[in-house]
């Protein structure tokens, strides 16, 4: 059984209930994640309270160099943490590494914290008065994460609120806390101070208790999109700052001046990657004329035959599994439902499976597919290709926006103009051109729009300095009181 982080201590959980980490390629019991509850999280938090006063009063140049260890730490475990990535969750070790390196980012980028955070000045905001804000940490923030990407989601919050001054508790996802509990192994190492930074897992219990604890002043979430709004008004109602990432459904358009034969293999990618388990799949492909849509049918069809599907630790390993046999229900599900709407199935990756040890689906190709059909409106979250026709780029971004996601979006073309009609009219709030999966990095801001994002202040980037900080204004006039100057 994993351990709860608390107060710079491994401590037991107190939790009855657990459930069990398995490995999505085999099927075999890694480890079991205890299912802490509120008594847990109080502990966390009031740890993490405790610390708070003279962690905030730690210089933000002291503050950067735990950042600056972990960094250095981080590197030195990068294929360990992959390999742990892979082996909970199932991506390739490619992608694992991808990730890990994202999260690395996001702690080099919160080394720059006595920049980034930063107030402002005016002088003479009136005859002889002037003006500073200063940004101010503000207390213990919390996070809770979601199970796509064990090492990099808990990176976008953490480090940019501790170098900042707050303290912090994190709830990793029940389903593939190993690699966090390693990731802490390296906190501890680096040797921030006690209560400092937290960890608790479980599960719903926990993140209620975190929504609604009184000494908690902000939650980040990322997740699916009915537990993304539950915890935007729990937490909003308990009077929390809240940014609540949740689900999306992501259009990819392609339209006859694109480089085919590129264009085709990126947006396959981008599909299938981490087996469609990523919150910047694409998932449906508009394919702008007939003559287009035969050439990217053709494309995907034979890329997709020939993705190589097995256990991510295997070199040769192009997909892996999905998380678990509830998920691969769930898609097999849609898969279904397109079908018995009318949609034609091209490429079968429900074939060729059983005989295959954990959670594994194949790339899936469906052709026919209209706005109205059940696969065409929900987030699918596994590698299925859904092809659809339209007559016209208008018709194409007019589907875009009917939908009640906008989290990512992506344009193949070789036209400026039409790269610059697509960004402009879409509503997702992250655009690719070109570009499969439009992950914003580090020193950008990440995250979408409609049921994709529930709050007002993005993640990491140029806004993670308005969510962790509350900025005070001081007003000031000094009257000459001196009669030898
Ligand atoms: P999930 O919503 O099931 O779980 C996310 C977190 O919420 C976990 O920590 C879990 O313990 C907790 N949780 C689950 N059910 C709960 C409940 N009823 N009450 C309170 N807490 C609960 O999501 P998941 O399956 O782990 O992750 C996949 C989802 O996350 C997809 O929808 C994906 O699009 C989304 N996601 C979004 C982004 C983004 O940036 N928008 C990024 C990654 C993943």
């Amino acid at each position: 059984m994993i351990k709860n982080y608390i107060n710079g201590q491994w401590v037991s959980s107190s939790a009855k209930e657990s459930v069990d980490i398995i490995n999505p390629a085999t099927g075999e019991l890694l480890n079991r994640c205890p299912l802490s509850g509120a008594g847990e999280v109080d502990q966390a938090v009031k740890a993490a309270q405790d610390a708070f006063k003279s962690w905030r009063e730690t210089p933000p140049t002291e503050r950067a160099q735990y950042f600056f260890k972990l960094k250095t730490r981080l590197e030195e475990s990068l294929d360990e943490l992959a390999r742990l990535v892979t082996m909970e969750n199932g991506k390739t070790l490619v992608e694992a590494k991808g990730s890990v390196r994202r999260g690395i980012q996001m702690v080099e980028t919160a080394c720059g914290v006595p920049t980034l955070m930063m107030g402002k000045t005016l002088e003479d905001i009136a005859s002889g008065i002037d003006c500073h804000a200063v940004r101010r940490p503000m207390g213990v923030f919390a996070a809770i994460a979601p199970f796509n990407f064990p090492a990099m989601v808990p990176f976008w919050f953490w480090p940019f609120a501790v170098a900042a001054g707050n303290t912090f508790v994190l709830k990793p996802s029940e389903r593939v806390p190993l690699t966090q509990a390693r990731i802490f192994e390296l906190i501890n190492e680096v040797g921030f101070p006690k209560g400092v930074i937290n960890m608790v897992h479980g599960a719903k219990d926990a993140v209620n208790a975190i929504c609604t604890h009184p000494d908690v002043v902000g939650v980040s979430f990322v997740g699916s999109t009915p537990v993304a709004k539950h915890v935007y008004t729990t937490a909003t109602a308990a009077g929390k700052r809240v940014q609540a990432l949740g689900g999306a459904k992501n259009f990819m358009v392609i339209l006859p001046d694109a480089i085919m034969e590129q264009s085709v293999k990126t947006a396959l990618d981008s599909i299938i990657g981490c087996a469609g388990e990523r919150c910047l799949a694409g998932s449906v492909i508009l394919s702008v004329t007939n003559k287009t849509n035969q050439e990217v049918t053709e494309g995907i069809v034979r890329y997709a035959k020939e993705t190589m599907v097995g256990n991510g630790l295997d070199k040769n390993t192009q997909m892996g599994p999905m998380i678990s046999q509830v998920a691969k229900d769930r898609v097999k599900g849609l898969i279904q439902s397109a079908l018995d709407e009318g949609a034609k199935i091209l490429v079968d990756g429900r074939q060729g499976v059983d005989a295959m040890p954990g959670y594994y689906l194949k790339p899936t190709v469906l052709t026919g597919i209209t706005k109205k059909m059940r696969i065409a409106q929900e987030e699918v979250f596994g590698p299925v290709v859904c092809l659809a026709q339209v007559e016209t780029f208008d018709e194409a971004i007019e589907w875009i926006n009917s939908s009640h996601y906008a989290n990512t979006t992506t344009l193949f073309t070789s036209s400026g103009a039409a790269a610059r009609k697509f960004s402009y009219e879409v509503n997702p709030s992250m655009i690719g051109i070109n570009i499969g999966v439009p992950a914003p990095m580090a020193f950008f801001s990440f995250g979408g729009a409609k049921d994709s994002f529930f709050g007002d202040v993005k993640v990491h980037g140029t806004a993670c300095m308005e969510f962790f900080t509350d900025t005070k204004v001081t007003v000031q006039r000094w009257i000459k009181n001196s009669s030898i100057w």
